[in-house]
């Protein structure tokens, strides 16, 4: 059988667990298979572009499990009423191709982009970092703010988005919780003046500048979670080619990532390489550190991975018939005998009875 999470499900999750502490947790899930990077078979994602939006699957796999995502991005679908990210996703036994888990991954999405912003923060940004400004309050925002919050820290958030009422939602989401100062501001230069770490998640399907030279400042720590298609970027080329540049897997980063603006051969470092020890992360106080993050098949591997055992660990979710259990494997034909159906049928009848 195959374990079923629908949205209820994960939000009845983290509800039990906590988002701080499934944050955390995933961030530990997330750093320890990154830290068995060479465990895994890898690949670009397969993205189906249209004019408005992209359709990409997530292929992973190590000797014991593959995963892999659906997930849109669709920046005007919120004029329509719908998520600009929605997605779902699978874990399965590499021995056998059993699927194991079929979960919904927008939710899931947020923590696990927000978990691995943080984790890679921990090495890059400045150690007294204690301010960043968020620039694009949407739904990934409230998730960025706690992951940052819980793993650096971070006590003072400036808000920014063109659209007001995004940050009005963010302020009344997060409103009382302790120790965090939440501040909109009138632009993204004021946001930024003065902030330790940068995060712009915003979404639009274009060479947008949402940040330029003259806003960054010596130690800056940027976060930039909405570039992530080719075509859609987030900062002006002259920050990204002064700044360190930490990538996921630089084979994806240079078609989807801020890097597609440079030349193919621009220095950047796989963050796994910062994990490991085999490479520095922030060299200097005074240097600008850029995670140029696009989402990697990888950490969603970690995430269905954590979801699986917390699910498990929980109670949650239900078991369902994904694929056929057969008496004899070679019968497939026998499902659709007439008598099936009606075994089932009586079988379900008994179970509802009891
Ligand atoms: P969303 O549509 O819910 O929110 C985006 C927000 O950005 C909106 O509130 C919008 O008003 C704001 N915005 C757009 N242009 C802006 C600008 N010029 N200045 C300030 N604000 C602006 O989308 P979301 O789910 O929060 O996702 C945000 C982005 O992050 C998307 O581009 C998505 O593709 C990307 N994303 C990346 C990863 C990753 O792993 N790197 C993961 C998930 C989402």
């Amino acid at each position: 059988m195959t374990r079923f999470i629908d949205v209820q499900d994960l939000a009845r999750l983290v509800n039990r667990k906590g988002l701080a502490t499934c944050v955390k947790e995933m961030a530990d899930y997330i750093r320890q298979d990154y830290l068995r990077w060479h465990e895994f078979e890898k690949c670009a994602r397969l993205a189906n572009h249209s004019p408005d939006g992209v359709i990409e699957l997530m292929p992973i796999s190590d000797t014991s499990r593959y995963t892999f995502k659906y997930v849109n991005g669709h920046p005007i679908n919120t004029r329509n009423g719908l998520p600009t990210v929605m997605a779902f996703g699978v874990l399965a036994d590499v021995a056998t191709g059993t699927p194991l888990l079929l979960s919904e991954m927008t939710l899931t999405t947020a923590i696990r982009t927000a978990a691995t912003s943080a984790l890679a923060a921990r090495y890059l940004a400045r150690e007294d970092s204690r301010s960043m400004a968020l620039i694009g309050n949407g739904s990934q925002s409230e998730f960025q703010v706690i992951a940052f919050n819980t793993l650096l820290g971070i006590d003072e958030v400036r808000l920014y988005d063109i659209d007001p009422s995004a940050s009005a939602k963010l302020v009344a989401n997060l409103a009382g919780r302790p120790g965090l100062k939440l501040i909109i501001a009138s632009s993204v230069a004021e946001a930024v003046k003065g902030a330790d770490i940068v995060t712009t998640v915003t979404a639009d399907k274009a060479y947008a500048t949402i940040l330029t030279p003259e806003m960054i400042e010596p130690g800056m720590h940027l976060n930039a979670v909405g570039g992530d298609c080719p075509g859609k970027t987030e900062l002006h080329r002259d920050i990204v080619e002064r700044a360190r540049v930490i990538v996921e897997y630089e084979p994806q980063s240079r078609v989807e990532g801020e890097i597609q603006q440079m030349p193919a051969d621009s220095p950047v470092t796989e963050f796994w390489q910062v994990l490991a020890g085999q490479a520095p992360g922030r060299e200097d106080r005074a240097q600008v550190t850029l995670f140029d993050s696009v989402g990697f098949a990888l950490e969603d591997y970690s995430a269905l991975r954590y979801v699986m055992d917390a699910a498990q660990a929980l109670g949650i979710g239900e078991d369902i018939e994904l694929v056929p259990a057969l008496a004899n494997p070679k019968d497939l034909y026998h499902l659709l005998q007439p008598r099936t159906f009606t075994s089932c049928a009586l079988l379900h009848a008994r179970e509802a009875m009891a």
